[in-house]
């Protein structure tokens, strides 16, 4: 499936500065910012800057810069909020089983309680 990448997405206008975010970290290629509606103490959004809709997505069209920088962009998230010790969950929902809201890749790093089973029954 070739996926269609629609620029109008709220994290596309983000990246464009035209909405506003509560940037926690911004790399070469990658964003990282506090979600609007946190569901846990640390709730941080890293997306890429390029136009990739989720993960298979980027993990397949990405260049190998892009890739690392996004990596790398979240072990320094890890970092600066201090998650190593208490732990943390990435979570990274796609397409409508993954009950994705916002169709540009974006991983969530949540943190600071305990977080519970990884799924529960819908
Ligand atoms: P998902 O369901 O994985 O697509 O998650 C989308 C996330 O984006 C949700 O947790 C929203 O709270 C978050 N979100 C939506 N709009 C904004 C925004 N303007 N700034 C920060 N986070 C947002």
């Amino acid at each position: 499936m070739a996926y269609q990448y629609d620029p109008e997405n709220i994290f596309a206008k983000i990246l464009r500065g035209e909405i506003p975010n509560q940037t926690v970290l911004e790399t070469e290629h990658s964003l990282a910012f506090r979600d609007i509606h946190p569901q846990a103490p640390v709730h941080v959004l890293v997306i890429p800057k390029g136009a990739y809709v989720c993960y298979d997505h980027f993990a397949q069209a990405a260049s190998d810069a892009e890739i690392v920088d996004f990596n790398r962009a979240i072990g320094e998230v890890c970092k600066r909020e201090g998650l190593e010790a208490g732990g943390f969950r990435l979570i990274s929902n796609a397409g409508e089983a993954g009950v994705q809201e916002v169709p540009h890749l974006h991983v969530h790093i949540l943190a600071g309680r305990p977080l519970g089973r990884m799924l529960q029954k819908a």
